[in-house]
């Protein structure tokens, strides 16, 4: 009855030298960090939710393979719903295309710096990690993959498109020269596609072994329903579906990610607000003392000059504005990331960055 326990003689021991992923959230007025949409979801959206929420049968599980908003989704793509595998965020997605054809014994190929939780859900499910390193722009040197793939020979090879934290997307002929060279799965992460001028999902096909991921967090303006989705071939799916959880998407989300649908042009709006956004953003940052990266995504990475990285995210949150401090992660040095806001907020963003780097 008195046993007491010590975390380290219970925990996985691979898990004992891993951190959990943290994005600190402090309570500001501008909220810059986590690449959220800055507007909340069209008017008549939570109505539509409202309505469907009431007619949910409480008592009953929710329909296990989602298969409504499967069609739905895929409708969107031009893809039967046999292609699609929805999940809790394109995080749960991520965890169940590692838990499928990843593991134990098995090598993920990730290309750095790139989205942390590829290569953390890559370790927490217990594949080997390796990580190739971007070229000084960021981008990914196809000499350099190819050379990394033939000697590890990954299950997965990881591609971020348009790559977060630094927000460029990858070129077409990258991925498809990943393709024809990986021995084994091509991931492509388009949780940022829609910002971007091109996607992956045109060369889904049965015979290709590639998977697209996208999420409702960010150009759906839906990051507080968890809704992510993959699209690849019927028979790499199905095998996702033997990893998830039963009912692992409740009745709720289902009928959201639904709704969020029929507000397609709406959505597509607001994507254009965004970029255009950006591109104001992005020629303020030119102006100042920072280094920046051109963005296919709503974020821009920047790196002050003169000033550490650190001070600068210090400096802005006591001005109440917050972004992601990036400034520590290896290969990104002195670095933030911005997420694109409001006309409002970016303007009371750079007011705030121009102030702190003339002092
Ligand atoms: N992929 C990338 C590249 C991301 O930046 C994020 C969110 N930060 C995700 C996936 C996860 O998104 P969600 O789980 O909210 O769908």
């Amino acid at each position: 009855m008195n046993r007491r326990h010590r975390v380290d003689d219970l925990v996985r021991p691979d898990l004992r030298a891993l951190r959990g992923y943290h994005s600190p959230q402090v309570d500001v007025e501008v909220r810059l960090n986590t690449n959220e949409s800055p507007l909340p979801p069209p008017d008549g959206f939570a109505d539509e939710v409202a309505k469907a929420v009431a007619d949910v049968e409480w008592h009953r599980y929710p329909d296990r393979s989602a298969w409504s908003l499967r069609e739905a989704i895929g409708s969107q793509h031009g893809v039967g719903p046999e292609q699609v595998l929805a999940a809790n965020g394109s995080n749960e997605v991520l965890q169940s295309i590692c838990l499928a054809f990843g593991g134990a014994g098995r090598t993920v190929l990730t290309f750095e710096p790139s989205y942390t939780m590829h290569g953390h859900i890559a370790r927490t499910t217990q594949g080997t990690v390796v990580e190739v390193e971007r070229g000084s722009d960021f981008r990914i040197d196809p000499t350099v993959a190819d050379e990394a793939m033939a000697r590890r020979r990954p299950a997965i090879v990881f591609v971020c498109s348009p790559n977060n934290p630094t927000g460029l997307a990858e070129d077409r002929q990258l991925v498809e020269c990943l393709l024809d060279r990986a021995p084994g799965l091509v991931v492509v992460d388009e949780a940022y596609a829609q910002f971007s001028s091109w996607t992956a999902l045109d060369l889904v096909a049965d015979h290709r072994p590639l998977l697209v991921t996208r999420t409702y967090s960010k150009t759906w303006a839906l990051a507080a329903a968890r809704l992510g989705y993959v699209i690849g071939p019927a028979d790499l799916v199905a095998e996702l579906d033997k990893v998830v959880l039963p009912y692992h998407l409740d009745t709720v989300t289902q009928a959201v990610g639904m709704a969020a649908l029929r507000y397609r042009r709406e959505m597509e709006q607001r994507v254009a607000l965004l970029v255009e956004e950006r591109g104001r953003l992005a020629a303020a940052l030119a102006d100042l003392d920072v280094d920046t990266w051109p963005s296919d995504a709503n974020f821009v990475l920047f790196r002050p000059r003169r000033v550490p990285g650190r001070k600068v995210w210090e400096a802005l949150v006591e001005r109440s504005v917050l972004v992601r401090d990036t400034s520590s992660w290896p290969r990104l040095e002195g670095c933030l990331r911005v997420t694109v806001g409001t006309a409002a907020e970016n303007t009371r963003f750079l007011a705030a960055l121009t102030e702190v780097l003339s002092q």
